[in-house]
């Protein structure tokens, strides 16, 4: 028999201003933790924690709810929810902020309720490093600690990040993220110098093309799966991690005290992350991920093996 672990999510909820090549799109609902977990349901009991503004829809903790994400975590403030607008270049390879407003997340102080304080896996997704540290100082001892980050905090806090990194056991970054946080272009020595910073294993994004993970065994690569059409690459990354974090904790009994998930189980859990975020680029914002079932998932996993296996 499977054990299912929950997984515990922090991270931005958020208003997204896109500029897409086909439109654009004012306020649509977004933020890592969002995206995580809407993805991570599908596979997990997923606890989230974060925070939104009066103006954050009620609709969308009515989604997560139905699907099984337990919302006590996230606050509700006086205030505007936090707000993102991003433009995307017309082959949507690469995008630009246009903005950040922190709103709420200027005085978020995330507050772990206690029953989720015990969670196993716990997913740090891209928020302020001080928030992620701060997350890590009030749960008990988790079993693994994924963490994501993004450019405006490699940029804007890195000695902060730089203790966090030494926390992380699973850091999930872009290539472009890898090569800043570590200051060297070659995508092999950034990954082995990122890893002397303190996370044991590594993944590297590489968008379309895939994803690298980096661990003390090897490298092990999973490639990106080809739609026909891209809508919207928007929380792509935080999909890709809400899959990761579910299929571990979905799979918690390959997992003990003694060792964590084996560098297998992760290899698997990053097939499964690949192909969870292959759905979210094909809606705007999080359209496609709200009815998103492990059926989906699984016969995706399928289309991605049958690209390199003979
Ligand atoms: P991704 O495309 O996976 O990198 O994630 C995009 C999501 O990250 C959007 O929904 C944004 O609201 C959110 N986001 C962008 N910048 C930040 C930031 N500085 N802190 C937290 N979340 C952010």
């Amino acid at each position: 028999m499977t054990t299912r672990a929950s997984v515990l999510i922090v991270g931005s909820m958020a208003f997204d201003d896109l500029e897409l090549p086909h439109g654009t799109f004012p306020d649509t609902v977004g933020g890592s933790a969002t995206y995580a977990s809407l993805t991570g349901s599908t596979f997990a009991e997923v606890r989230v924690v974060g925070i939104v503004g009066h103006d954050f829809p009620k609709e969308t903790i009515a989604l997560l709810d139905s699907r099984g994400v337990k919302t006590q975590g996230i606050e509700h403030a006086d205030g505007k929810t936090f707000r993102w607008a991003g433009r995307y270049a017309p082959d949507l390879s690469s995008r630009e902020t246009l903005d950040t407003q922190l709103n709420v997340f200027a005085t978020f102080q995330p507050k772990i309720p206690e029953a989720f304080k015990s969670t196993p896996i716990v997913l740090l997704g891209n928020i302020h490093p001080a928030l992620q540290i701060d997350v890590l100082a009030q749960v008990e001892r988790p079993k693994l600690v994924v963490a994501d980050t993004m450019n405006f905090w490699i940029q804007g806090e890195p000695a902060l990040l730089a203790t966090m990194l030494t926390k992380a056991n699973v850091l999930i970054i872009n290539d472009e993220e890898a090569r800043e946080l570590s200051g060297i272009h070659n995508i092999r020595r950034a990954a082995a110098e990122i890893r002397r910073r303190g996370p044991h294993t590594l993944i590297i994004k590489r968008g379309e093309h895939g994803a690298l993970l980096f661990d003390e065994t090897g490298i092990f690569a999973v490639p990106g799966f080809p739609l026909e059409e891209v809508v919207d690459p928007t929380g792509a990354g935080d999909s890709f991690a809400g899959g990761f974090v579910g299929y571990l904790a979905a799979h918690a009994d390959k997992m003990n005290d003694a060792a964590p998930p084996s560098g297998k189980t992760l290899r698997n859990a990053m097939l499964y992350g690949t192909a969870t975020a292959s759905f979210c680029v094909e809606g705007v914002g999080t359209s496609r991920l709200h009815a998103l079932a492990s059926v989906d998932i699984e016969a995706r996993v399928t289309q991605i093996r049958a690209l390199f296996e003979l």
